[in-house]
């Protein structure tokens, strides 16, 4: 179950799944890097270029077009009569060219899947993997635009005709989206938006701009009319500023760390905008002696090591019963010596790419930097991997102290700390002690302790037994520092939407 459901991570997985042989694609171009605003595609930034680096070779790949404020402001523009078009639409209408375009986005999977692994360095595997679920959660989406009724209130007087509740979209949004995910954040974003009939400016990671473009171009290709969809790339700081004190801008929605996320939404709270942050996690994991300790620890050991463990839900503080701390330490220690890492853009056998950046190397070692002695002992890893590419090993610390970074700090990195307790209140105390609170996670084979954990756990998600929070169905999303909104699910579409009450009496 583990490596069907979770893991994705190696080539046989990558054949048995889409029926390849693992060389058999690559990618055969990068893609020319354009915006698109107002329905035209515009490769020159009035701000010049950036380089757009393979994390894996450190090569340039491509060069990215910065938007100036003058192209902002035309994408702006452009969104605002965007929406006037888009929400117009009926919803059947919108629901059949989204649906035109994830059946454009499968039949593409392969070039996107590895023009995501040539941008950021994850496994071809899971790459396809975040493109099938980009295609879902956008036809989720789509599908709930004709589900999404609104209700009627029964009126106290007869003079009251009708008392409707609608959920109106709320109009032009800006989406601001990271690298870890590079089509998938994107495409919760956009779904969820264009489905409700919102029109929007995308503002994809500056290291990933091409698997954005390459969600943009198949919603053109499906007829997504000009102005409804603009792309943006250059300064984050600048464009979101700008864009977001725009008063065209009705909505902001921001994957990020929590610091960007607060200045992001002390912008938007200044125009009185709906902001949705869905921000850092540091998520904890349970491991009771009720658990099945076999299934735990290969669980485990595979999830925190996909995509370099640069994900917002990854399992990184393991809380595991002292009975069994030593032999979790020691299996889970085996297993992480065991994954290959390198340049999956040349090399589909390898389990885990490099890190996205430049900027992650360091972000690691001074995540480790306050360790050693009786702060903690790195058994395996610990280093940065040398040669070309941001390389780092996979890295097991037992023992991290309390106030170490690694237990109060989110590494985003292949970084895992065990740590043993005593009794299952002290776990949850201290699963629950930072102001994160976006996944938690426990093992266990008994029913009590799994609602004891599912009601205590202080967490937008909690999954016992398992590591999956995130489905098109389900609401994605935080507490705390962690955020607050949902993306995907009934709640996602919602989120893009108002709701206005409008009751008619007799004339
Ligand atoms: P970073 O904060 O420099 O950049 C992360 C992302 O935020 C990038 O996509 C960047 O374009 C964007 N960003 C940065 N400043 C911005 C601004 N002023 N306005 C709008 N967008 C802005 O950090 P990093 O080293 O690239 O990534 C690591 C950190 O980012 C971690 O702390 C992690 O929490 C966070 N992160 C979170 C997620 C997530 O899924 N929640 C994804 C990627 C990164």
């Amino acid at each position: 179950l583990s490596q069907l459901a979770f893991g994705l991570t190696t080539a046989k997985y990558t054949q048995q799944f889409y029926g390849h042989e693992s060389q058999e694609f690559r990618m055969s171009s990068y893609p020319a890097l354009k915006m698109l605003i107002n329905g035209e595609w515009i490769a020159s930034g009035g701000e010049g270029s950036m380089d757009v680096i393979n994390p894996a070779t450190e090569a340039v790949l491509g060069q990215c077009p910065k938007a100036s404020k003058e192209q902002l402001d035309a994408a702006l523009a452009a969104a605002d009569e965007g929406f006037r078009v888009w929400s117009a639409k009926p919803a059947a209408e919108r629901c059949a060219i989204l649906r035109r375009a994830t059946a454009l986005i499968r039949e593409r999977k392969e070039e996107i899947a590895r023009v995501i692994t040539a941008e950021m360095g994850k496994p071809v595997s899971q790459a396809l993997g975040e493109v099938a679920s980009a295609a879902e959660v956008i036809d989720f989406q789509a599908e709930e635009a004709k589900r999404a009724g609104g209700r009627m209130i029964p009126p106290r007087s007869p003079q009251i005709l009708s008392q409707q509740v609608h959920h109106v979209p709320v109009g032009p949004c800006v989406l601001l989206t990271p690298w870890n995910f590079p089509i998938n954040l994107p495409a919760r974003k956009l779904g969820g938006a264009l489905a409700a009939g919102c029109s929007a400016i995308l503002k994809p990671a500056e290291n990933t701009p091409a698997a954005a473009q390459m969600l943009v171009e198949a919603l053109v290709d499906a007829g997504v009319p000009n102005g409804v969809v603009n792309l943006v790339h250059g300064d984050p700081g600048m464009i979101s500023e700008h864009l977001i004190k725009s008063d065209v801008t009705r909505k902001v929605s921001f994957t990020g760390s929590t610091a960007v996320g607060k200045m992001l939404g002390a912008l938007a709270a200044q125009g009185m905008k709906r902001f949705t942050p869905e921000l850092g996690g540091h998520a904890p994991v349970i491991v009771s002696e009720n658990a099945d300790f076999a299934h735990a620890v290969a669980t485990c050991a595979t999830v925190k090591f996909r995509n370099a463990g640069q994900v917002c839900v990854s399992p990184t503080r393991f809380l595991v019963a002292r009975s069994m701390y030593d032999k979790f330490v020691a299996e889970f220690t085996d297993r992480v010596r065991q994954i290959r890492v390198g340049d999956a853009g040349v090399d589909d056998t390898v389990d885990m790419g490099p890190l996205a950046h430049a900027r992650r190397v360091p972000a690691m070692d001074y995540i480790l930097e306050d360790l050693g002695g009786n702060r903690g002992e790195v058994v395996t890893g610990g280093k940065r991997i040398e040669g070309k590419g941001y390389f780092y090993e996979p890295t097991v610390v037992a023992g991290p102290a309390a106030d170490s970074r690694l237990m109060n700090e989110e590494p985003f990195g292949p970084v895992a700390g065990i740590v043993p307790f005593d009794d299952l209140e002290e776990a949850v105390s201290i699963a629950n002690s930072l102001r994160y609170g976006l996944a938690a996670y426990a093992f266990t084979g008994s029913q009590d302790e799994s609602y004891y954990l599912g009601k205590s756990l202080r967490a937008g998600m909690v999954a016992i037994n398992h590591l999956i929070v995130a489905s098109p169905e389900s609401p994605f999303g935080g507490v705390g520092d962690s955020g607050f909104g949902s993306e995907g699910g009934v709640e996602g579409y919602l989120g893009y939407t108002d709701t206005k009450f409008v009751t008619v009496a007799k004339s």
